[in-house]
């Protein structure tokens, strides 16, 4: 069993594979462990800790005895040998469905398929993408394939692969016989006999990117004969989750949001299109190639400041300059959140949504948003 942090170019990996000898991931083992319990097994680029977390909610809610593993919580193996569960609600990333042989979620999200992890797929996409597919690989017409109409990529390849599991769509640009679509700020929940309406202003999640997790979720707890009341309930109870669009405060009526975990230009433009009000935003560190044109539109209708962070900040300010009168450097998060602090008028919003990794000034993300966070309460 070879943990999904061994690549496939360490040296060891290799002469296994020369010798035949078979690998599987930690999700199979687990898998072959667990007997006739369910699994909702959560995969994609973006949303997957989100979606995982808010299914698990949903679970939770309507009193199911289940367990949250993959990411948040034990490894899907370990939860198997010590706390078997009915129910497994399972973050899984690309890597562990690498070497899978039988294992067989009864219900599979894939919530969107964007360039990443590249390295590891020999900066081939196609790769990354069969892989990502390999989750519907043992699923039939009893189990469910959740997935969204509006990811390119997604629809551009799901042909290519024989999926026989019965398919649950969402999107938000029609609406469907079977499935999740939004329709004037309402989102419709279409399954076997079930109909749900529900105001996506009720959501707890805000944001674009949240409402197609939301929707994703929806779906995932209906599969698993969640009733209608109580998907409804956790959508508006769900407690949004660390680093990832967290209200920290709101000093002299200007809001504070932490979105440290945007490492990418991808994550970062779902934040800003979720803000309502004018934006200081808390940019840079380790940039991974960013091409920042993609969120250049969106800055110059909401961001009235730049205060980038991070110890090369030139990009910044050549992507930007034009189109955001003031930009500041800034070399630590306390010296981030003063200088926002100091741009921001009654009604703005003070967002960290840095587009980068951040290892320059921090350990991680986590380290990054924490110290934020602390800056925020010293104000
Ligand atoms: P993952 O576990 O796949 O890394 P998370 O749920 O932790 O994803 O979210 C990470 C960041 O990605 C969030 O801060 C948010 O900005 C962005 N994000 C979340 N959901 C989506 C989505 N459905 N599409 C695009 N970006 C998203």
């Amino acid at each position: 069993m070879k943990s999904p942090g061994i690549p496939e170019k360490n040296e060891l990996v290799k002469k296994i594979r020369a010798k035949g000898i078979s690998i599987i991931s930690e999700i199979e083992l687990a898998y072959r462990f667990k007997g006739d319990s369910k699994i909702i097994a959560v995969t994609g680029s973006n949303g997957k800790t989100t979606t995982t977390s808010l299914i698990y909610h949903m679970c939770k809610t309507a009193n199911k005895d289940c367990a949250v593993v993959g990411n948040i919580g034990y490894s899907f193996a370990r939860q198997v040998a010590l706390m078997p569960k009915p129910l497994y609600v399972a973050e899984i990333s690309s890597f562990q469905l690498d070497d899978i042989k039988t294992f067989k979620p009864d219900v599979a999200v894939l919530t969107n398929i964007t360039e990443d992890h590249l390295d590891r797929y020999d900066y081939n996409i196609q790769n990354y993408i069969s892989s990502k597919f390999r989750i519907t690989q043992n699923q039939n017409e009893n189990d469910v394939f959740i997935y969204s109409l509006d990811d390119e990529t997604t629809i551009k390849n799901i042909t290519n692969y024989s999926i026989k599991s019965t398919l649950a769509p969402f999107t938000m640009s029609k609406q469907l016989p079977q499935g999740a679509y939004l329709l004037n700020a309402k989102m419709h929940l279409k399954w076997k006999n079930e109909e749900m309406q529900m105001n996506i202003s009720d959501f707890a999640l805000k944001g674009k990117h949240n409402q197609y997790n939301s929707m994703a979720a929806s779906l995932a707890a209906t599969a698993v004969d969640i009733r209608k009341e109580k998907i409804r309930e956790a959508l508006q109870t769900f407690e949004s989750l660390e680093h990832r669009m967290e209200p920290v405060a709101t000093i002299k009526n200007v809001e504070f949001i932490n979105d440290s975990k945007a490492t990418n230009v991808n994550s970062t433009w779902f934040a800003l299109e979720s803000m309502e009000k004018p934006t200081i935003l808390i940019l840079g560190g380790v940039d991974k190639g960013n091409d920042y044109s993609l969120i250049k539109e969106l800055v110059k209708e909401k961001v009235k400041a730049i205060v980038c962070m991070g110890t090369d900040n030139l990009k910044i300010h050549e992507a930007f300059g034009d189109v955001v009168s003031l930009i500041v450097n800034t070399v630590s998060a306390t010296e981030a959140v003063n200088a926002a602090f100091h741009f921001a008028e009654k009604g703005d919003v003070v967002l960290l949504s840095p587009a980068c990794a951040s290892f320059d000034l921090f350990k991680n993300y986590e380290d990054r948003g924490n110290q934020f966070k602390q800056a925020v309460k010293e104000l």
